[in-house]
């Protein structure tokens, strides 16, 4: 039987569900006005989980950096945590660690593409329409969750917009979510100032914290074999996607993989650099641009 205690918690920051990072390009692209005030906003509201998790008894908290340009301000990063970041970073490289860990939080999360009220909705670059796995949706807090729970370990806190901790309720009942802002579009919000978030999230982390000593949460496990399919906005990144290992076509804009092993097609949503398939008149995320790898971003 599992030993009901945190001791370490891994801590997932993303910058797209943070208070007052509202907008794409001017808040949360490497490019955009407001990228490095954002990553300082992140940052506190990070700080304010860290002091919440401590507070609650919490030994060690270590944050791994899951936006692809960086989401967090490094000299601001609470002194008592440690900071896995950088790129490039493999899933695995990215992941694995949770292993290490007795518990497992989000802050800053988003809600899956295709969902209207989720300021910012997307699953890992913004060129991938819908993720599904065995017919079920699939946004990146749950990609994280079941990763975590092949390692046993379970996901007990998020934060971020509203429509970001509706998903999550769905596939982890009793989580404990905390929303600071609500979406009205893909580049609008309402928001709580940032202190009020930062508040938020120290206190809903200590009383998640203490739910979960009281009632654990199961690690989050769904039955294989798995089938994962990844429906692209344009026939172009589903002609590169199709050259991937293992990738099999199964219309103008999906691909599908197949798996015994879960962590075979979640290491799949990414794909070649596909510059050279792309007009040259669209733009592209940079970290798209960059890489092509999606980790959560
Ligand atoms: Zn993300």
């Amino acid at each position: 039987m599992r030993n009901v205690s945190i001791q370490k918690v891994g801590l997932i920051a993303d910058l797209l569900g943070a208070a007052g990072v509202v907008s794409h390009d001017t808040h949360s692209a490497e490019t955009g006005k407001y990228y490095e005030d954002s990553k300082r906003w992140l940052t506190a509201e990070v700080n304010a989980g860290v002091e919440g998790l401590l507070a609650a008894g919490v030994g060690e908290v270590l944050v791994i950096d899951a936006h692809e340009p960086g989401a967090i301000h490094f000299e601001s990063l609470h002194p008592s945590a440690t900071l896995l970041h950088g790129r490039p970073l493999l899933r695995k490289q990215m992941l694995d660690p949770l292993w290490e860990c007795d518990a497992v939080a989000l802050i800053g999360q988003h809600a899956r593409a295709g969902t209207r009220d989720g300021n910012q909705s997307q699953t890992l670059v913004r060129e991938i329409d819908a993720i599904t796995l065995n017919g079920r949706p699939l946004g990146e807090s749950t990609l994280v969750a079941l990763w975590a729970g092949v390692g046993g370990v379970p996901v007990f806190f998020l934060s971020g917009d509203e429509a970001a901790c509706r998903e999550i309720h769905h596939d982890i009942p009793g989580i404990t979510t905390c929303a600071v802002k609500r979406g009205i579009s893909a580049g609008a919000e309402i928001t709580l100032s940032a202190p009020a978030a930062r508040k938020h999230i120290n206190r809903t982390i200590q009383a998640a914290v203490q739910s979960y000593l009281r009632s654990p949460i199961p690690p989050l496990q769904w039955q294989g074999p798995f089938r994962l399919e990844i429906r692209w906005k344009s026939t172009q990144d589903a002609d590169t996607a199709e050259h991937q290992s293992g990738c099999e076509r199964l219309d103008d804009k999906t691909v599908c993989f197949h798996s015994s092993n879960l962590l075979d097609v979640l290491n799949q949503h990414h794909r070649p650099d596909s510059r050279s398939s792309r007009p040259a008149a669209e733009p592209l995320h940079p970290a798209v641009r960059r890489n092509g790898i999606g980790v959560p971003a």
